[in-house]
């Protein structure tokens, strides 16, 4: 379908990589579950010949990612920390990386437990601050890595600002863009050379596939990862990818649903007595409001708050909620409620990184609005 870049997101969604299969009719992308295919001839030029370089389904799925964000690249992963290691193993030792000291809790344990060990020196700063970016580059640094909005705090990276002077000084720049999701922000569009998702949570979207992804513009990175991508091995098996790719049909839909229902509960818990901060780019209250009205389309699905009673009436909150199920993970239809010091940033405990005890992370899913807003009403009652 060459005329897909004319269409808007969410018929890019349903169509990119996804024409009908020419041998059978099948509307649906068939999953090719098959590791090795029967190669016709010797040295033949076939498109797959083992399924860890490749496989049909995936291809479906990297086409349908590219497409999202208007990219020409795009690689599938078998979960978003493997698409995070092929990016850091296309490093060398010596090598240095400016990071976000807000970030996923697995990000900084993989940057401190693994490839500190192979090398890799980073420093960890508040990418609210360009200044502070700025000033942590240095002659050996080859990578800007950016959360915005970040994992679990909501704070945003001027992607404007920052991938300029990145640029400025030779420096590669990647955006975990798993919080915004390609449907509220497009981080290539600001010159940012690598969009990186855990498509866990909003392409799959129903809490039922691990898998990962990098978005590129870039030939020369693209066919880096694309090597390390087979050569490391964290590909999707073709039923994760085509999971995703299901998935992916209807992130437009659920994306709004997502937003307009996280705007509710983002005011909702604002108003609330018992509620000391809320954590949403959407709210005008929000320090960084302005920039994410400027560099994104919409505010996601995830809302963070803090109890005025403290750490104890937050684990009590979390066992109160009926709709809101205690799990981690994020970008599902249905909501979840987490304490990020124990669950998704448990690798960074005990360090100077660590989550606040009494932060509690909501994934609000799409639900009925007043369903949510209940559920959270009861939870938060006589706290
Ligand atoms: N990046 C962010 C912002 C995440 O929240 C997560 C997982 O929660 C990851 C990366 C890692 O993705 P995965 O769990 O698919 O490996």
């Amino acid at each position: 379908m060459s005329e897909i870049s004319t269409y808007g997101f969410a018929t890019r969604a349903i169509h990119a990589g996804q024409a009908p299969d020419p041998a059978t009719g099948a509307v649906t992308v068939p999953i090719y579950q098959t590791s090795t295919f029967a190669q016709f001839a010797v040295e033949s030029d076939q498109a797959y010949d083992y399924g860890r370089t490749g496989n049909p389904t995936r291809t479906a799925l990297e086409t349908a990612l590219a497409a999202l964000e208007d990219a020409p690249y795009a690689l599938a992963f078998a979960s978003g920390l493997a698409a995070e290691s092929a990016v850091l193993l296309a490093l060398s030792a010596g090598d240095h990386v400016v990071i976000g000291d807000n970030i996923y809790g697995g990000t900084y344990r993989l940057f401190t437990k693994v490839f500190a060990r192979h090398g890799l020196t980073f420093d960890f700063v508040d990418t609210r601050e360009p200044a502070q970016v700025a000033a942590a580059i240095r002659p050996t640094t080859k990578l800007l890595w950016l959360e915005t909005p970040t994992n679990p705090l909501l704070n945003l990276a001027d992607l404007t600002t920052l991938g300029q002077l990145a640029r400025d000084h030779g420096v590669l720049t990647l955006v975990d863009n798993t919080f915004a999701s390609p449907y509220f922000q497009r981080p290539l569009d600001f010159g940012i050379d690598l969009a990186l998702y855990s498509t866990t949570k909003d392409h799959a979207g129903h809490s039922d596939v691990i898998s990962g992804a990098i978005v590129t513009a870039n030939a020369d990175l693209y066919a880096r990862l694309k090597f390390l991508q087979n050569a490391v091995g964290g590909v999707p098996g073709p039923f994760d990818a085509w999971l995703v790719l299901r998935g992916i049909k209807t992130l437009a839909l659920r994306m709004r649903a997502h937003e307009a229902n996280a705007l509710a509960v983002a005011h909702f818990l604002l108003d609330h007595p018992a509620v000391a901060q809320v954590y949403y780019p959407g709210l005008p209250s929000h320090p960084q409001h302005a920039l994410a009205r400027q560099q994104m389309r919409g505010f996601g699905g995830m809302v963070s708050f803090t109890l005025k009673a403290g750490a104890d009436a937050a684990r009590t909150v979390v066992g109160r909620t009926k709709l809101f199920t205690f799990a981690v993970s994020l970008g599902g239809v249905e909501s979840l409620i987490e304490l990020p010091v124990y669950m998704s940033h448990s690798g960074a405990r005990g360090s100077s990184h660590e989550a606040p005890a009494n932060l509690i992370r909501l994934s609000v899913g799409v639900e009925e609005q007043e369903d949510l807003l209940a559920d959270l009403d009861q939870a938060l009652e006589n706290l």
